[in-house]
Parts: structure tokens; sequence; C-alpha cells
């Protein structure tokens, strides 16, 4: 049963930085449409800064990774997502403690518990078109699939991409998007969008 080390962590998070600098502009379209236009500039400049901190932070174990992570994120991301991507990891490291390394059930707790930083943090709940409806069905497939990790990181990815897609119908009540009220409906929200580019990233990790 394979567990991640701060190392695999830090390969998760070059991953996400490589897919959010890809992504950039599609994030950013995504957000022309029903926000201000920079959460491809907001996640690939955060996730840059994030790149850069990676390795040597994992040298302090994974809850020192997760938590300076998040701290850059917070700190290099003026939108809305910073904090609410910066407190899901840093809810993530408390989660994490000491542990040298997190299985698949450790890594599904820290997630768990990265999701609910982001619902108090944002004071939304599923089914508001954020990225919690993507977090949200990403985590229960991820924990339905059981203790393989690269099974439910697989499983955890591809509802965290259903998760994104099934966002357009939804009428925004949170984050900018909710300015639009009606109008939102048939946008895919951005924050989803990237929240299942850190899916995607976390399964190509495990499996590649
Ligand atoms: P900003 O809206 O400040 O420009 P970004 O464009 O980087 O920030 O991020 C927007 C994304 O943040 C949205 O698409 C949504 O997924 C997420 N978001 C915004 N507000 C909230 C909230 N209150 N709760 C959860 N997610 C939110
Ligand atoms: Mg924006
Ligand atoms: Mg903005």
């Amino acid at each position: 049963n394979t567990a991640l080390t701060a190392t695999d962590l830090a390969a998760w998070l070059h991953r996400c930085a490589a897919l959010m600098e890809a992504h950039a502009e599609e994030l950013t379209s995504l957000d022309a449409a029903i926000g201000d236009a920079d959460h491809g500039a907001n996640m690939s400049r955060g996730f840059r800064a994030v790149d850069g901190i990676a390795d040597d932070a994992a040298a302090g174990g994974p809850a020192a990774l997760l938590k300076k992570a998040g701290m850059t994120l917070v700190s290099t991301v003026g939108g809305a997502s910073g904090p609410l991507y910066g407190t899901l990891l840093l809810r993530m490291a408390s989660a994490a403690g000491d542990a040298e390394s997190l299985d698949a059930a450790a890594l599904g707790e820290a997630f768990a518990a990265g999701v609910q930083g982001v619902a108090d943090r944002g004071k939304a709940s599923p089914g508001e078109k954020t990225m919690l409806d993507a977090w949200t069905p990403a985590l229960e497939a991820y924990r339905g699939a059981g203790d393989d990790l690269a099974a439910a990181a697989t499983a955890g990815a591809a509802a965290a991409a259903q998760g994104r897609e099934d966002t357009a119908p939804l009428t925004a009540t949170k984050g900018r998007a909710s300015y639009l009220g009606e109008r939102s409906v048939g946008h895919i929200d951005p924050g989803a969008a990237s929240t299942a580019l850190l899916w995607q990233a976390l399964a190509e990790t495990v499996t590649g």
C-alpha cells in the first residue's frame, strides 16, 4: 500500500504548476465570461511561486511542505482563489500532523479537512457554482474507491472533471460570478476548472 512522502507531494505541486501554466488561457477565458478574467493569471502566478519553494519545503516533511505552499498561495494570489486554495493546503497540513507520509486514507482525511476549510472560508456549500462543486464529488469518489492510491486518485480526478462540467447549469451565488445571477448559467466555473487540474495532477503523479 503506497503512501505519499513529502517528495511525492512536491512532485504533485510541481505538476499542478505545469498544468496551471498550460491551462492559464483557458482558466482566464472561463473567468472572462462570469468574473474578471484573472483566474489563469492568479493560478499560474501562485503555483509558479509554489513550484519555487516546494523542494526546499519538502525537506521538513509533508505538513511543512503543505503549510509553506498554502502560505505561498495566500501571499502571491490577490483574488478569492488564493486564500481559498491557501486555506485548503493549510488545513491539509494540520491534518497531516507529523506523519512522514500519507497513505490513501490519510490523504483523504487531509483533503476532507481542506475542503471543509474552503467551505468555512468561502461560506459556501456545494451547488453554489464554486470550486466546491469539483472538490465535493472528487473527495467522495476518492474515498469511495478504497485504499489503492492510484485507483482512488484516478476516480477523484474523473469526478472532479465531471464536477467541473456540472457547474455549467448552476446559478452562481458566491464570489464574483454571483453578481451575474441567472446570467452565470451556461458557463463553467473557473475555480471548479482549476480544481479539476489539481486532481488531474494528483492522478498523473501517483500513476506516472
Ligand atoms: P477573483 O474572483 O477574486 O478574481 P479568482 O478569479 O482567482 O478570484 O477565483 C474565482 C474562483 O474562486 C471562482 O470561480 C470560484 O470557484 C472560487 N470562489 C470565489 N468565491 C468563493 C467562495 N465564497 N467560496 C468558494 N469558492 C469561491
Ligand atoms: Mg477572477
Ligand atoms: Mg480578481
